[in-house]
């Protein structure tokens, strides 16, 4: 059984270490998009209204040691707007200074540690090391809430090793995040579809083979569809592939065939000249793509509109739909129309419908879609799939009775 808030006594004058995903998109230093902050919130507001000290931690993309573009202190700001009340940043995220700001704080009190991934211990592969940087945020804490979804599958410091040092229990967020996964892995309703894209691709292809088995259709778009059809024996240009794991791609569809499962591909592809918001772009044949006048040293960039209506089609059908990853480069306004589509198709779902990923998630509210349209707008991707494939997740293992 999952230890949570409800488990973990009174928490007034305790030190509170909550360790968040606070790992929002940036650019030029501006968040262009809060919703994982916004979903932190219900958990720390707990936490404050219990008396607790509220010592918060997050990584912010993955930098291996200090990026002064990367610091958390933009965040501090915003959740600061967002809690409608102070909260005291800390440059460093161990050592003197967050000691010293930690121990000053007062009940009901909300501190900010800098950006954990400052410190290569966080993230370090030798659990010797990840062991020692643990102990040191121990060091601040009575106790620790793990509540940053986004990264429970991880074997990180702050993630895994800290919540066995100190008593510890799952957030709100976590809690929320997994009664609706749940609902995916038991019994969904049939037709069951995964749609997949983004540009984690082995991450995302190593997910496949463990989904099969689970659902009826699996649609493939984004970055990670080039490998699939170069595996088909396709051309691709100068798209985002996968070299080494063509092979292995080649042995999933084969799994697919077998298994009965329905791949759906794109037929159409959207190509760019260049990898730029104002390239020359065309739709081709998915199988013609380097055979345009633009020339064999084009990108694929999204998926094509006749691919669009096709996987439109096979989620608005669905009972239970599970999608991760943009289509394509949905960030340049030429290449955002297969997510739309995909996006508004999920809305039109007769049953539940779930978006998973950072990017998958501030995609549909950068496009405009409300989030009350959607059955469920999960803030973690890799951790999201790592759960529907049914593998134990570190971070959720060492938070069991
Ligand atoms: P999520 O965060 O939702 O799990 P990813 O991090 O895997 O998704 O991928 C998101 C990124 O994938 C976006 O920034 C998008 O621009 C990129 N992307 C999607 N399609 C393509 C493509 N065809 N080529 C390059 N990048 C792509
Ligand atoms: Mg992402």
């Amino acid at each position: 059984m999952l230890r949570t808030l409800d488990d973990a006594g009174d928490l007034r004058s305790k030190a509170v270490i909550v360790r968040c995903d606070l790992n929002v998109p940036l650019s030029n230093s501006q968040i262009t998009d809060d919703g994982r902050i916004r979903a932190s919130l219900e958990t720390i507001n707990r936490l404050v209204g219990a008396g607790a000290k509220v010592i918060l931690a997050s990584h912010l993309g993955r930098p291996k040691e200090r990026e002064v573009e990367l610091s958390l202190a933009p965040v501090a700001t915003r959740l600061q707007e967002l809690l409608g009340k102070d909260v005291k940043f800390s440059p460093e995220c161990t050592g003197d200074l967050a000691q010293a700001l930690t121990s000053s704080l007062k009940d009901g009190e909300v501190a900010l540690l800098e950006n954990l991934r400052f410190d290569a211990a966080e993230t370090s592969s030798d659990p010797q090391q990840r062991a020692a940087f643990a102990r040191e945020l121990a060091t601040m804490a009575d106790i620790m809430v793990s509540d940053g979804f986004g990264v429970v599958h991880r074997k990180q410091a702050s993630v895994y090793e800290l919540a066995g040092l100190l008593p510890s229990c799952a957030g709100l967020l976590v809690e929320a995040e997994l009664k609706v996964l749940d609902r995916l892995t038991t019994t969904p309703s049939r037709p069951y579809t995964v749609v997949l894209g983004g540009s984690k691709v082995s991450d995302k292809l190593a997910v496949i083979g463990h989904l099969l088995p689970k659902v009826d259709r699996l649609a493939i778009g984004g970055g990670m569809v080039f490998t699939v059809l170069k595996a088909m024996g396709h051309n691709v240009g100068k798209s985002l592939l996968e070299e080494d794991q063509v092979e292995t791609t080649r042995d999933l569809l084969k799994q697919a065939a077998d298994l009965g499962v329905q791949i759906i591909l794109p037929t159409d592809i959207e190509i760019a000249s260049s990898f730029s918001a104002e390239a020359t772009h065309k739709t081709v044949q998915a199988d013609a793509i380097e055979e345009s006048e633009l020339g064999a040293e084009v990108l694929g960039l999204d998926i094509g509109p006749e691919s669009a209506k096709i996987f439109a089609e096979a989620v608005a059908s669905s009972k239970t739909v599970f999608w991760n990853g943009p289509m394509g480069v949905f960030e340049f306004p030429n290449f955002a129309h297969g997510t739309k589509v995909v996006a508004e198709a999920l809305t039109q779902v007769n049953g539940l419908s779930v978006v998973g990923g950072g990017d998958s998630a501030a995609a549909v509210r950068a496009l405009g879609f409300d989030e009350a349209s959607f059955g469920h707008i999960s803030t973690g991707g890799g951790a999201s799939l790592e759960y529907l494939e049914g593998k134990t997740l570190p971070g959720l293992e060492v938070l069991n009775d």
